[in-house]
């Protein structure tokens, strides 16, 4: 990066924790002057979580990222947007329409009749997502990690014997308590990163794993043939952050899936889950809560620079905070 040139930062992420350290990645860059940030940030958005209901394509992580950014998010639910209304629910449950445990709001509803719409006319999911992205000034580009359709399915227990279902069943019908024995993305073998994201990681700066659940949502980013690969071989430093802070998830249920991989709720079993890029893994750095300080050491040992930083993205100015001393590592 050059004096005068804008960082190229690309940050991996899910939807609700991160679009928040997203927008605290805009705003540790707005505060070093930089005006056009949509030229400076690229996200690659997890997919695995999208889905087709009542006729039309959800994407939750990437709507969960783009509401946030344009500001338009519904921050006391935490989902959806802001001020929206039911009616449409109302009438598709009367008709036993969907999911009945599953609300799509009115102006939500309309997100997806556009997208469902574009993608019906032959529009890659690329395409829309940066068609719908010109209606705010999001202050990044937005990338979904591939353009297949590699939605993520849960196998739990029941029984002595196991079924599936669509991971957005098991997580908001079934609030994650059926015990999970595998999640699998069926196709994701045959896809291929959505055009951009290869590139995008080969010229960053900086590569930054947000603090997203590191099974359902980063898990499939990085299962997308080509993604890992792009990663281990960028220039650039690969920090993450961590999702856990004093052995615990903060908000949601990831302890329940990293349990079904066999990886510990702690900041070091996810590091080691992610590996050390000096090794055969992705990370140059891990950001570790102030709370998890007594495994920097065994982070180090695992070949991965150990950060001790205070990561709760509380509020806006916590998050700029925490983006601030990831940046760092690369000296931006
Ligand atoms: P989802 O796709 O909406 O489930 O959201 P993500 O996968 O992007 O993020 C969920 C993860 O974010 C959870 O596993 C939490 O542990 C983590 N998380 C949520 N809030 C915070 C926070 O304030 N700080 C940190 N470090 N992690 C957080
Ligand atoms: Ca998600």
């Amino acid at each position: 990066m050059g004096p005068s040139s804008a960082p190229r930062v690309v940050v991996l992420a899910g939807g609700v924790g991160g679009s928040r350290f997203v927008l605290g990645v805009r705003a540790a860059l707005r505060d070093r002057g930089l005006t056009d940030t949509a030229a400076a940030l690229t996200v690659v958005v997890n997919t695995g979580d999208d889905l087709w209901l009542s006729g039309v394509r959800l994407q939750p992580d990437v709507d969960s990222i783009t509401y946030a950014l344009a500001g338009v998010n519904d921050t006391e639910r935490g989902w959806g947007r802001n001020g929206d209304s039911e009616r449409v629910n109302r009438e598709l449950q009367e008709w036993g329409a969907g999911w009945p445990w599953f609300t799509l709001g009115d102006l939500d509803l309309g997100t997806h009749l556009a997208r469902t719409g574009w993608l019906r006319d032959g529009s890659t999911p690329t395409r829309v997502l940066e068609r719908m992205s010109h209606r705010w000034d999001l202050g990044a580009r937005l990338l979904p990690m591939t353009d297949a359709e590699v939605d993520t399915v849960v196998t739990v227990r029941e029984g002595d014997g196991i079924r599936s279902m669509h991971f957005q069943e098991w997580w908001t019908r079934h609030r994650a308590t059926l015990e999970p024995v595998r999640f699998d993305n069926p196709g994701i073998e045959e896809a291929r990163p959505a055009p951009g994201v290869v590139d995008a990681i080969a010229q960053a700066d900086i590569v930054l794993l947000a603090p997203s659940n590191p099974v359902v949502s980063i898990g499939p980013i990085l299962s997308v043939p080509g993604v890992r690969e792009a990663l281990r071989a960028a220039p650039a430093p690969v920090v993450g952050v961590s999702p856990i802070i004093g052995g615990r998830v903060v908000r949601g249920m990831a302890d329940v899936c990293l349990a079904a991989i066999g990886v510990d709720t702690s900041a070091l079993a996810v590091a080691s889950l992610y590996g050390a890029r000096a090794g055969d893994g992705l990370l140059d750095a891990w950001l570790i809560a102030e709370e998890d300080g007594a495994v920097a050491d065994e982070v180090a040992e695992l070949g991965i620079r150990s950060l001790v930083t205070p990561l709760w993205m509380t509020d806006a100015a916590r998050s700029a905070a925490l983006a601030e001393s990831a940046l760092g590592v690369a000296g931006i």
